[in-house]
């Protein structure tokens, strides 16, 4: 619990500072989950100066916030349906990830709607009215066109530079714009928890929490499954899906959104999102985009997803069906199953409202506080997390009457941020300057002096063993999956997993 600055999660720290908490007596603020809500919080309450501690029953980002689409949205969407307040916030909050904050885990990527005969007059319209609808809402939040350039119409030719498997027959060329993409949505959960860290927060994974109340809980350490009560000024729930089994009195709505992956060669080195216009829809679109590990993911779907909450989701063979027809109606070969080579589902936390559609269904985020029980943090997005974290720990400063100022984390700079000519100055390839900012310094070094960590966790793949170490010494990782599941993804794609787990049971067997 002390403020020593350092960002490093290991298991040494997480075991010791476990042992301490049950010293402490009373904490400020318990945060139950370690998604992208959840880490949020922690940095927001810990740099107002409070006592903070995170539980996630597994590993960070182990629930919803590795499953999204990676994009750090401008809120277009939300403008479609009315929602002028939420796509002005999300605006807002991609500028401060974009320049301030996360500006080496961000970047801006071109969205491409390619103008095939199949797109009606009316569907093109309503893209183009939208793009400079998008424009103004990055005017009106203070992104730079140097930033994220203005939406245009491109040339044929150019539409198929960026999206080169693109049908030539009767294309017209494409609508562009610009929005922001995460290198990893995981990757940004494990870097704002560290930061927290840094600024005293105890992140401890592998810790359930049981029995939550608004000044308490049951921890469970899942590893030794030893228990120990601790005791909270104010307790904040952002446990995502699971929210309403921390506190009962939340009512979810989750809905499932599915994702394909496949390598980048078979989409021919896309270098944009191609957006594709579902068809019937004028506010809704399947889209391809290059991703980690020379990878393109496919998505996205929005179902309704009744009943009990999985760990990981399973994506339907109507979804997968559905994915395909609507990208290969702009194909000029056609994609099929056997090309697929991974598939992931994540469940939005989304707050029972009406009946509607889950697509209707508000991606507004809530404070909610029921009598007795913890504050709860729940729906809004990866893109707008430190304006919920603010929110919630708003809420807890002034129920507990906690001796906080307001937030500081539109200023605090996550670990490894860089940008510019600082960030060209870093000696390193860029792919890990890409994947760790200003610590890919840190594994280069790694490399230099453990010859056997320079190598590649198994052929063909991006990843080196000196990336799975850090992991293990600065980035919390316990196990095999938290390596390939979430600091990387390569478990994304079975084989790809099935070829590093070796090297990530082997990183773990040279720490002991
Ligand atoms: C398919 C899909 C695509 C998306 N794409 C985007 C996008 O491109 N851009 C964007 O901005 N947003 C996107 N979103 C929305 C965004 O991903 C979610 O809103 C966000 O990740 C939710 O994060 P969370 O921290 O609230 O929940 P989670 O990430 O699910 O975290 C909750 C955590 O709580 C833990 N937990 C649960 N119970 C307990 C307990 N009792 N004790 C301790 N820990 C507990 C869980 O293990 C879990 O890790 C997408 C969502 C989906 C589903």
């Amino acid at each position: 619990m002390t403020r020593s600055g350092n960002s490093a999660l290991n298991a040494a720290r997480r075991e010791r500072e476990l042992r301490e908490l049950g010293d402490v007596g009373i904490v400020d603020v318990l945060v139950v989950g370690g998604g992208i809500t959840g880490v949020g919080v922690a940095l927001d309450a810990a740099a107002r100066g409070l006592r903070t501690v995170l539980v996630e029953k597994r590993d960070l980002a182990f629930g919803t916030s590795r499953w999204s689409s990676k994009l750090v949205h401008g809120g277009l969407r939300y403008l479609a349906s009315g929602g002028v307040g939420i796509a002005h916030e999300s605006a807002v909050e991609r500028d401060i990830l974009l320049t301030r904050t996360a500006p080496h885990l961000t970047r801006a990527i071109p969205q491409v709607v390619p103008l095939l005969p199949n797109i009606g007059a009316a569907q093109r319209v309503l893209v183009r009215a939208g793009f400079f609808a998008g424009d103004a809402l990055r005017r009106t939040a203070g992104t730079s066109a140097a930033v994220l350039p203005r939406s245009r119409r491109v040339a044929a030719a150019e539409a198929l530079r960026m999206a080169p498997t693109l049908r030539r027959n009767g294309l017209r060329g494409g609508l562009l714009a610009w929005d922001g993409q995460l290198v990893d949505d995981a990757r940004l959960v494990v870097a704002i928890a560290r930061t927290a860290a840094a600024h005293g927060a105890t992140v401890l994974t592998r810790v359930e929490a049981t029995r939550v109340t608004g000044d308490s809980a049951e921890l469970r350490d899942a590893l030794t499954g030893e228990t120990l009560s601790v005791r909270a000024r104010s307790v904040i729930n952002a446990a995502g899906v699971w929210a309403d089994r921390v506190d009962p009195s939340i009512e979810l709505r989750p809905s499932r959104g599915t994702h394909l992956v496949f390598d980048a060669a078979a989409f021919g080195g896309l270098s944009a999102s191609l957006t594709v216009p579902i068809p019937g829809s004028t506010s809704r679109f399947v889209f391809a985009f290059p991703a980690a590990h020379g990878r393109v993911y496919l998505g996205l779907t929005d179902e309704d997803a009744p009943g009990p909450v999985p760990d990981e989701p399973e994506p339907t063979d109507a979804e997968i069906d559905f994915l395909l027809d609507t990208v290969n109606t702009v194909l000029r070969e056609p994609l099929r199953r056997s090309d697929i080579r991974g598939k992931f589902a994540g469940l939005r936390p989304l707050l029972r409202t009406a009946d509607d559609s889950t697509a209707d269904i508000s991606r507004e985020h809530a404070v909610l506080h029921s009598p007795g029980g913890p504050i709860t943090i729940v729906g809004g997005k990866l893109t707008t997390y430190r304006q919920m974290a603010q929110d919630a720990v708003d809420a807890a400063v002034t129920h507990a009457r906690l001796p906080a100022g307001p937030s500081t984390t539109d200023r605090i700079p996550l670990v490894g941020a860089v940008s510019g000519a600082a960030r060209d100055r870093i000696p390193a390839p860029p792919l890990l300057v890409e994947r760790y900012g200003s610590e890919a310094a840190l594994i280069t070094e790694l490399a230099a002096t453990h010859r056997d960590l320079a190598a590649p966790v198994a052929p063909n793949l991006d990843v080196l063993q000196a990336e799975f170490a850090y992991a293990i010494s600065h980035e919390g990782a316990l196990d095999e999956s938290d390596l390939l599941d979430r600091r990387t993804r390569l478990g994304l794609v079975t084989e790809d997993r099935t070829a590093a787990l070796p090297s990530a049971r082997a990183a773990f067997a040279a720490q002991r």
